[in-house]
């Protein structure tokens, strides 16, 4: 995969901070001030699999690939 390939998550205002990203994938999601996640600009795809498994673990579905 290159990184042409490589899609980038990013994490809505639906999130309500639980932080079952973070602790899945520390090196793609983070926590900011106010307790929500953000995703770290990011373009290394062997994390791929690991933000797949963020996105279906997050229990109100606030993560999600940019276009
Ligand atoms: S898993 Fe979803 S709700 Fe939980 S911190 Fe991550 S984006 Fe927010």
């Amino acid at each position: 995969m290159s990184n042409d390939d490589v899609k980038t998550p990013y994490v809505n205002e639906t999130c309500i901070g639980c932080s079952a990203c973070v602790a899945i994938c520390s090196d793609v999601f983070d926590l900011n001030d106010d307790g929500k996640a953000f995703a770290i600009d990011w373009m290394n795809s062997s994390n791929a699999n690991w933000i797949d498994d963020a996105i279906a673990a997050c229990p109100v579905n606030a993560i999600h690939y940019k276009d």
